[in-house]
Order: C-alpha cells, then sequence, then structure tokens
C-alpha cells in the first residue's frame, strides 16, 4: 500500500468525523461508567480531545511508525554519539514485573534485587573504568559532568583552594564548558595541533587558578590522545584535576582504562554503549566514577553491600555533593547496561569494543582514497571525512541529505567545529560486512553523482516524505505551534 504523503493530525481526522462503527464505544457505557466517579473528580470542562475510533487511531500511529528512521531498521552512522544496535535480551529482562513495578518507596528488604544490580553495575563499571566508586544518578553525560564539577568545586573549596578555571580542547564536546559555565567556573578553550591536545597550550593553563582540565577520549577527530599520561601529569603537577569525558566508552571496554591513564573523574553515557538507544531526550544515564580521594563527595544515598550479602542504602559521605536525581535514578537504563554487560561478559565486552575499532578502520580504509581523512592515521571507534575537491567535490550536507535517499542515515555532519566539511562517521560493531561494503559503494555513487550530476545532490533527499526542507527560514522563523499562520516569506 502507498502510504500518502501528508498525514492528517487526530484533530483534523476527528473534526472530519470518521463515523465509522467503533468497538469501544459500544462496549464501554460511558454513562454508566461516569455515574460511578465520584462527582468532584468530573471534569467540569471539555478539553477538546479528538475524538476517534481505536482502528483510526492505530492506523494513524502505524503509518507514522513506517516512516520513523531507526537503529533497528536502518544503517546509523553517527559519529561522536554511538548509535548501535541494543540487545533485545536487556529490553526483556527490564521488562520483567519486579523490575518495572518496583517503587523506590518499597522496603529494603523486598527489592534486595534491585538494589544488589546498582550496587554490582557500579562494582563492574568500577572494572572496566579503572576507578574507585561510581554513582548511577545523573541522568545523562551532561547531568554527569555537573556531578563530577560540583564535586571538584566542593574539593577546592574544602582545601581552601581558589580556582575558578576549567579547560577544554577546541574538540571538546559542547556540553563539556556549558556543563563548567552551568557550574561557574570560568572556560578557556584552548586549540588542538593535528587533532589532538596541543602540549604548549595546555602548558600554559596549568596555572595555579586551573580547577580541572576536561578531555574527550577518543577525542572528536576519532583519535586516542598519544600524549595522554604527560596530559595528566601536567594537569597534576599544576594542583589540578582530571576529568575523562567517556561518553563513548565503545571503543576502549576491556582495552584500556581511564584510571589508569590518571584520570579522577569520568562520566560514562550507558545510553550510548551500554544497550539503551538514545535521541530525542529520552531517559539516559550518566554515571560518573571517581578515584578514592573524592569518593566522599559522591552523591547520597548510595547502595551499600552488607554482611550476609545484604543491601542497604547509605547516606554515609561526609563530603557529599547532595543528591542529583530523585529515587534511584534512571534504574531502568542502568538495568539494562547491567544486563548487557552480564550478557557479553568481560571478554564480549573487549570484542564489542576491538569490533568496533576494526568497522571503523575497514570503512576509513575503503573511503580514505575518494574522501578526504585530515587525520589519516589508526582511528578509533569514528573517524572524520571530507568531501575531496576533486574526487567528490560536494558539500557535506548535500552528501549527507543524498544519504537518506538509500535508507542510509546521515553521519553527524560539521562536527567536530575544527575540520572544516566534516562527516563523522561511526559504523559501530553491531553492523556485518555487508552492511559496510554497501555503505562504501552508497558513497561512491555519490562521490560519482557529485562529479557528474551536482544539481541532484543539491535537491536530495528526492524520495523521502519531505524532501529538501529550508533549514534556514525554518530556524529564523519557526511555527512551533500548530494552526499558527506559517509565513508566507
Ligand atoms: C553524547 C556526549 C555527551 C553528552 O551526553 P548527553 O547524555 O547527551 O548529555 C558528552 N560528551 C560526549 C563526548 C558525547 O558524545
Amino acid at each position: 500500500m502507498k502510504v500518502p504523503l501528508s498525514e492528517q493530525l487526530l484533530f483534523e481526522k476527528a473534526a472530519s468525523g470518521s463515523g465509522q462503527f467503533s468497538a469501544e464505544h459500544s462496549l464501554l457505557n460511558r454513562e454508566k461508567l461516569v455515574s460511578r466517579v465520584p462527582s468532584f473528580f468530573l471534569r467540569k470542562n471539555e478539553i477538546g480531545l479528538p475524538e476517534l475510533s481505536e482502528r483510526d487511531l492505530v492506523m494513524h500511529y502505524t503509518r507514522l511508525a513506517g516512516r520513523m528512521f531507526s537503529v533497528d531498521s536502518h544503517f546509523y552512522p553517527l559519529g561522536s554519539c554511538t548509535m548501535k544496535y541494543n540487545p533485545k535480551i536487556s529490553e526483556d529482562v527490564s521488562s520483567e514485573e519486579g523490575f518495572q513495578y518496583a517503587h523506590p518507596f518499597q522496603n529494603e528488604d523486598d527489592v534486595q534485587g534491585c538494589l544488589q544490580m546498582m550496587h554490582e553495575l557500579e562494582q563492574r563499571l568500577n572494572v572496566i573504568c579503572g576507578m574507585d566508586a561510581f554513582t548511577l544518578q545523573p541522568s545523562a553525560g551532561a547531568h554527569g559532568e555537573l556531578t563530577a564539577l560540583l564535586i571538584a568545586r566542593k574539593y577546592f573549596k574544602d582545601r581552601k583552594e581558589e580556582r575558578i578555571k576549567v579547560v577544554v580542547p577546541d574538540s571538546s564536546h559542547g556540553t563539556n564548558p556549558a556543563s563548567a559555565s552551568l557550574c561557574g567556573f570560568h572556560v578557556v578553550t584552548i586549540p588542538s595541533l593535528n587533532g589532538e591536545v596541543d602540549m604548549a597550550a595546555l602548558e600554559r593553563e596549568c596555572t595555579s587558578d586551573l580547577a580541572v582540565f576536561m578531555l574527550t577520549n577518543p577525542n572528536t577527530a576519532g583519535l586516542f590522545e598519544k600524549n595522554i599520561v604527560s596530559i595528566c601529569e601536567k594537569v597534576h603537577s599544576a594542583g589540578g584535576l582530571t576529568y575523562y569525558d567517556g561518553a563513548n566508552l565503545n571503543a576502549l571496554m576491556g582495552i584500556a582504562r581511564p584510571g589508569d591513564m590518571g584520570f579522577d573523574l569520568l562520566h560514562v553515557n550507558l545510553h550510548k554503549t551500554m544497550a539503551t538507544p538514545h535521541g530525542g531526550g529520552g531517559p539516559g544515564s550518566g554515571p560518573v566514577g571517581v578515584k578514592a580521594h573524592l569518593v566522599s563527595y559522591l552523591p547520597v544515598p548510595f547502595v551499600e553491600k552488607k554482611k550476609d550479602d545484604v543491601y542497604k542504602w547509605s547516606y554515609k559521605r561526609p563530603g557529599t555533593i547532595g543528591m542529583m536525581k530523585s529515587f534511584w535514578g534512571n534504574f531502568g537504563v542502568a538495568l539494562k547496561a547491567a544486563v548487557y554487560c552480564d550478557a557479553l561478559g568481560f571478554s564480549g565486552l573487549k570484542q564489542a569494543s576491538l569490533t568496533a575499532v576494526l568497522n571503523a578502520n575497514y570503512l576509513k580504509k575503503k573511503l580514505e582514497d575518494t574522501f578526504t581523512v585530515p587525520f589519516n592515521e589508526l582511528c578509533m571507534h569514528e573517524f572524520v571525512m571530507t568531501p575531496h575537491p576533486e574526487k567528490s567535490p560536494a558539500k557535506t550536507l548535500d552528501m549527507a541529505k543524498r544519504l537518506l535517499d538509500f535508507g542510509i542515515h546521515a553521519p553527524t555532519v560539521y562536527f567536530p567545529l575544527t575540520v572544516k566539511e566534516s562527516m563523522m562517521i561511526e559504523p559501530t560493531e553491531t553492523e556485518s560486512k555487508d552492511t559496510l561494503d554497501e555503505f562504501v559503494s552508497v558513497m561512491m555513487q555519490i562521490a560519482d553523482e557529485a562529479r557528474n550530476q551536482p544539481e541532484k545532490l543539491h535537491d536530495a533527499p528526492l524520495t523521502t516524505y519531505r524532501q529538501r526542507l529550508d533549514e534556514v527560514r525554518a530556524a529564523r522563523n519557526p511555527v512551533l505551534k500548530y494552526g499558527d499562520p506559517v509565513d508566507p516569506a
């Protein structure tokens, strides 16, 4: 069946009146139901919800769902923000009734399994990252950054050290400077050199007011910072703390540990690496790990393992920054991560990371002749490339849009900001060699079009429900509310 291009809103559909037989209307005797509700619960005013049959509603949402681009249906090589297939075993376990209906006000005795899971996930993250303790409270990567920076602020306050400066490389994820600034620090950005931290620039910022140096590794060029150990040493000798943005752990699991590299604090995004899809603002989890000297600053409460394998909530952290999230944090996301770790085991996690790195290098090798790879060395889980002035002469935006015509999600474009016309490509370990080869052949075809039919790229996508949108106009004159007149200009 051909799906109509425009799908009416439910409000429009209801207004046009469908009038067909509706089972739920005949089955429910509305008046009888209403008569049983205490009158003070009854609505006084109509709130104007559309009335439709169940069938109309189901068709509407099923049609819309068919238009979705998702990791379960399409290749999604989105750099910087690992978008990989999330095994369904995690969904299965997290939707078990015992977990679904657990309530944070339940007695500890009733929810021992939940507490045990949280405790064990913290231990696992310690082993994977080389840290001494974790908190599961933060509900996203940026929330984890804020948590860690609040810890750093309190740490220096207790030591009566006035340190107000947070240093970030220019390739850092935008949330790093934003979190530091939100936390009241003065943010200084240093340039990078060939895609990595410029050591001389870092040295200049290693002054007595340096609080924290925040580093994303592998960095946004997809490279492992070669000077990582001496970066930590330099920051420490100036009295500062080192922060590791581990949002993308996908290249590292079972291979290298931020704690061993010399980092004091880090966050990881369970909703990128460990079995929860991300995007759309859905629930996430950004646990923060610290070394021993910062453990007492972590949020409370936390799960403690007592005698006879009994788990209890504890508030015993004298320096704590307080609570960063109510109740158990985003418990479901933590649970999916725990199942993921269990299902794969330590060697499976390592295999996932090795394969992620292999897949990225495979794609880079296949594409490096037709596109420009600015930092062409061994990459980690992702790499950056740009159109080649002769072999694939196009704008990155046009190429990204054209990919949609082939049922492939566009990579991250125009990021990192340090590379003009950049595309960040992250295939992840969950893609087969067939998918990678198909992506290569599509990219070759697009490069060919860029040389021979540039207008085709300019108009792409050509086969999607909506064609090229006027992004400038959408940004300048956003029409955000249904029913608002659209500016014809
Ligand atoms: C995704 C990401 C973040 C932010 O994580 P959110 O959960 O979106 O807040 C921070 N740093 C890096 C490197 C990331 O990729």
